[in-house]
């Protein structure tokens, strides 16, 4: 059995896959670590299975996962931890945008006894300036929702085994691992690094992707949408109440001909209020639903 287990989710990545295994193997070979690439190919379109069945038959340190489709990242970083044997297991992106150097050191802080060590981006690389404000966007309510800094979060950690078989008994769908690995809590500590450039491919995440995350994650990990609904129904509650003394107070004043303006807007206002509330509210029974049926996170078609 390796020491390091090394998952990499892998989606489109064929003009990366090779230079990414013979970085790593490289990297990890000169520093005598004893080591396994777990390489997890969430449904790509692309070569990116055969680039890895290829790597695979060369090199019996290099495993496949392949998922029947494509079920995103973090289904394939739990595949990918689900499958490790090491003993320890660091979870890094597939395009070198983290670097294999920090590997090392995440590596080297596991030998003096740390339990799960997280990658913080010290700068963030190469981005569009809209792509830069979506993420902060993201990263500001996600750490708002879930009570942990995550502005400077990424994927990039590697956990002790316990740390690993921790997350895997965790039963919940919709998991998110950046929150999840240091929710679980264990002896930590955190490494800076630099995103480096793309080389080659591009980055699967859209604005619209983002969004999507976002409200995802945000439902995943706190109710306060729903206590907003609450606060908006006391908000309205409380100008019903004065409304009503003002209507009261003109029709016993023998004023009340005039108000359909108050009406109109009053309807448009609650019914607003009531059709979003009934909106989140949806949202979170969907959710739940999704966790009852206990459908599988991922499903695997081929292994090598
Ligand atoms: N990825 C994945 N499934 C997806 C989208 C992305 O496994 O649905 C992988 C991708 O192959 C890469 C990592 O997640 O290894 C990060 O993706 P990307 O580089 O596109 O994101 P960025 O670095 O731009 O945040
Ligand atoms: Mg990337």
């Amino acid at each position: 059995m390796p020491v390091l287990s090394v998952v990499l989710p892998a989606y489109n990545e064929e003009a990366m896959l090779k230079k990414t295994a013979d970085t790593l193997k490289q990297v990890l070979s000169g520093e005598q670590i004893d080591y396994e690439l777990i390489f997890v190919d969430d449904g790509s379109k692309d070569a990116t299975w055969k680039k890895i069945e290829e790597t695979a038959q060369a090199d019996v340190r290099v495993h496949g996962v392949h998922f029947s489709r494509n079920f995103g990242k973090e289904a394939a970083v739990f595949a990918g931890l689900a499958s490790a044997s090491g003993e320890c297991v660091a979870v890094m992106d597939c395009d070198l945008q983290h670097p294999p150097e920090t590997l090392v050191e995440m590596f080297r802080l596991w030998e003096q006894g740390y339990e799960v060590v997280e990658g913080v981006k010290q700068s963030r690389g190469k981005e569009s300036a809209l792509h830069r404000a979506s993420a902060g966007m993201f990263y500001k309510l996600m750490s708002k929702a879930t009570k942990i800094d995550m502005s400077r979060a990424s994927d990039f950690k590697l956990m002790d085994r316990k740390a690993v078989d921790t997350l895997l008994e965790m039963p919940e769908r919709n998991a998110f691992f950046r929150a999840m690995s240091s929710w679980i809590g264990f002896k930590s500590t955190t490494i800076e690094f630099d995103v480096q450039e793309r080389e080659a491919g591009e980055s699967k995440w859209s604005t619209k992707s983002l969004i999507k995350y976002a409200i995802t994650n945000i439902v995943g990990y706190s109710s306060a949408p729903m206590q907003i609904v609450t606060g908006a129904g006391v908000v309205v509650f409380l100008l019903g109440v004065i409304l009503g003394i003002q209507t009261l107070v003109r029709y016993f004043s023998g004023h009340a001909v005039e108000g359909f303006t108050t009406v109109i807007l009053l309807i448009l206002i609650i019914g607003s209020i009531i059709m979003i509330s009934l909106g989140i509210i949806g949202y979170y029974i969907s959710r739940i639903y999704e966790e009852v049926k206990g459908r599988p996170r991922y499903i695997i078609s081929k292994k090598v």
